[in-house]
């Protein structure tokens, strides 16, 4: 936090020191990552990524659409760069990078979008996405699920404040579910801890990570959550 002096700002554990939340895919086929947000740059450059074959949005705050721009980098490995979104996630991504967007962007390096409007689970290589429409505040943002070979491996929830019935049903047993828990008290738009965890129990995943973590939670506050349940940190890598 900007101008911050509490414990969590000021702790010597590194992994206290969180930008905007963010998941990077490495698969077989291919590689893609779940939002670009503001630190998308400093991301890429410190996990040296050297390949992002699509972009999947889960919603257009600005934490997760900011970095967008810096996609040049690999759609020009590309030729464009597949963009998957909700149709009104679209409509900001082409309001805010209108000239990314336009037909006449023709800049030899620039990034050039192919929008994809996500209107039901679609494929990137050998994995099923499947779109999570879940309450985030007073809008409806996407989390997804990640299979492949019909195993659920992961289900990524960065901003929901609500986990309704229907959204338990599909990713019910899932091998990790990665789900927002801003801090302990209750929070408009995200879930709290408590609340996060009591999602968790519903879902019954085999691990469960917490993220979108603000500064009112430590790293330190892991030790107590129950079992098979962690704070996510940055750079943290996860193989299944
Ligand atoms: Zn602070
Ligand atoms: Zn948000
Ligand atoms: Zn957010």
């Amino acid at each position: 936090m900007i101008g911050c002096d509490c414990e969590v700002c000021r702790s010597p554990d590194p992994r206290d020191q969180r930008l905007r939340s963010s998941i990077y895919l490495q698969t077989p086929e291919c590689s893609f990552v779940v939002d670009t947000g503001t630190d998308f740059r400093t991301q890429a450059l410190r996990e040296n990524i050297r390949s992002v074959g699509a972009v999947v949005f889960t919603h257009s705050h600005t934490d997760h659409i900011m970095g967008f721009d810096d996609l040049r980098r690999f759609s020009h490995a590309r030729g464009s760069m597949p963009v998957y979104a909700s149709a009104e996630t679209m409509r900001d991504l082409k309001r805010v990078y209108e000239f990314a967007f336009k037909a006449s962007n023709s800049i030899p390096y620039y990034l050039k979008p192919e929008p994809h409007v996500i209107e039901g689970p679609f494929q990137l290589g050998s994995t099923i996405v499947t779109p999570l429409p879940v309450p985030h505040g007073d809008s409806i943002v996407n989390g997804y699920l990640f299979s492949r070979a019909g195993a659920k491996l992961v289900a990524y929830l960065s901003d929901c404040s609500a986990v309704p019935d229907a959204i338990v049903d599909l990713i019910g047993g899932v091998k990790v579910l990665i789900i927002d828990a801003l801090r302990d008290k209750p929070h408009p738009t995200h879930l709290s801890v408590g609340q996060a965890l009591e999602a968790a129990a519903r879902i019954k995943p085999g691990e469960t990570y917490f993220t979108h973590i603000c500064h009112d939670l430590s790293q330190a506050a892991e030790s107590r959550l129950p079992r098979h349940t962690h704070i996510a940190y940055d750079g943290l890598q996860l193989r299944l």
